[in-house]
């Protein structure tokens, strides 16, 4: 269905945001074109443009609604070639404050599979749309304005190593580049306020390492998530993926440097809360070397702040907030991001940024506050301060405690952190009941 929105939409962004993005324009463009800085590969590899593709990519279940919605059988695309499904919660081990949280079936769909392979499959779908084209090879350098530079009108790009700079003109453009994002300069040197910031100073460090692991060890499990607690900077994520390949990642805050020599990895793993990690790491047969990531801080743009914006510009995914990567969150946002501007598309005239803004500030509200609620308690991160909420830090804790026994708190839990239910649902009068029956402040383990 082609509507009356406009004749050619330009996603600046070939990645999981700008794929979505382009999906939903495709329904009310008659074309839409992503330009993508990388060449981009027509089977499921690691990519220049995506580093963190290296590193454990955990799809919540909202962003697996959302995307199966967009492109009905993704799960099943995926499935097929090797990636694997299960319960959110009865097929992932979850330590929690060093405790094992509850397992029951609680109806969500994880799905566990490297990062390339989710974002080939996205590709895949979004390549077979008869109106999308996909410009790679070519790097957006600058957006060109009006005369009046009170509308966005294209894009100038560059061949990388090619021809001289041209300009691709469009209806509306999309950024989809990432925490990398330049609209921020691009809008000041328009004229425009740059918008606000927030910022979190989390120091994160990564270090992942792709190994096959004996089968009894994972079990049937997709993914055991060792999570930092408060006097414990230091965490582990194991997720099995396609080819029977486990992904190990082990990640610091504050200062936490995790290894990247295979040697050093078990020692470092044996901190951990639990010993989960380490048992896979001193079996495990490597399957290349350990890979590093640093994440020193991550930054919500506020541009529903803005006051002037130009027409016919609009920014989704990272871009617009990129999330402490360990929550899982990023995929899932920019889902929910290409949901928020199928609504705004829906509305039939073109684009109203202001509006679209606004309905990403709500989307990002939730997540947000599970992020930096979670951050702002370890000593030593700064950011901007939460509003104040009945869901304190040691709320959640004992949350957590309860749901290491009780099934019912676990699964309310685990449907807010999958972004299925809002972070309220877990003052409800029955999750407030169970967490009283956990003492207040008991000791970490
Ligand atoms: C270490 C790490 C681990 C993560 N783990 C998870 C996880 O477990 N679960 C989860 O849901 N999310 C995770 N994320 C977040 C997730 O990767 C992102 O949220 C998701 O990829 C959406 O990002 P995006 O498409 O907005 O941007 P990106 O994935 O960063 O893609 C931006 C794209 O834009 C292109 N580009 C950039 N600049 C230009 C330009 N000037 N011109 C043309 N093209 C350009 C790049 O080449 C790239 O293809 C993780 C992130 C990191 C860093």
């Amino acid at each position: 269905m082609v509507g009356n929105t406009g004749k050619h939409a330009l996603v600046l962004g070939g990645s999981i945001a700008g794929l979505l993005a382009a999906r939903v324009l495709a329904d009310r463009y008659a074309t839409v074109t992503i330009v993508e800085r990388d060449r981009l590969p027509s089977t499921a590899v690691q990519r220049r443009g995506v580093p963190h593709g290296q590193h454990v990519h955990a799809m919540l279940p909202r962003g697996l609604q959302i995307i199966e919605g967009l492109l009905p059988g993704f799960t099943a695309q995926v499935v097929s070639a090797g990636g694997l499904t299960g319960d959110i919660l009865a097929n992932v081990r979850w330590y929690l404050n060093g405790l094992p949280l509850r397992r029951t079936a609680i109806g969500l769909t994880a799905l566990s599979a490297s990062r390339p392979l989710l974002e080939g499959t996205v590709r895949d779908r979004v390549r077979a749309l008869a109106n999308v084209t996909i410009l790679d090879g070519y790097d957006v350098t600058g957006l060109c304005a009006s005369a009046g530079r009170d509308r966005i009108t294209g894009v100038v790009v560059a061949r990388r190593g090619g021809a001289g700079p041209r300009v691709v003109d469009a209806d509306l453009v999309v950024d989809a580049t990432g925490r990398g994002s330049r609209t921020p300069r691009w809008l000041a040197e328009l004229g425009y306020e740059t918008p606000p910031a927030d910022r979190v100073a989390i120091d994160l460090a990564y270090s992942s390492f792709l190994v096959t692991a004996p089968d009894h060890l994972m079990g049937d499990d997709l993914v055991v998530v060792t999570a930092r607690f408060p006097g414990q900077r230091r965490s582990s994520v194991m997720q099995r993926l396609e080819g029977g390949r486990v992904l190990v990642t082990l990640a610091g805050v504050q200062g936490e440097r995790p290894p990247v020599t295979p040697a050093d990895l078990p020692a470092y793993a044996r901190t951990l809360a639990r010993d989960d990690t380490y048992d896979v790491l001193r079996a495990a047969k490597p399957l290349g070397t350990p890979v590093a990531y640093r994440f020193p801080t991550y930054v919500r743009h506020r541009y529903d702040h803005l006051r002037r914006l130009p027409a016919g510009l609009l920014v989704t995914g990272d871009a617009t907030c990129g999330f402490n990567p360990v929550y899982g969150q990023g995929m899932s946002v920019a889902a929910m991001n290409a949901a928020a501007l199928a609504e705004e598309l829906g509305h039939g005239d073109e684009p109203d940024p202001y509006r679209y803004f606004q309905a990403v500030a709500q989307i990002l509200e939730a997540p947000w506050r599970l992020a930096v609620g979670a951050d702002l308690a370890l000593p030593g991160v700064t950011g901007p301060a939460l509003p104040a909420s009945p869901l304190t830090p040691d709320y959640l804790r004992r949350l957590q405690l309860a749901a290491t026994e009780d099934a019912e708190a676990a699964a309310a839990l685990v449907r807010v952190t999958s972004l299925v239910e809002p972070p309220q649902t877990l003052l409800g009068a029955e999750v407030v009941r169970r967490v009283e029956r956990v003492p207040v402040a008991p000791a970490a383990p």
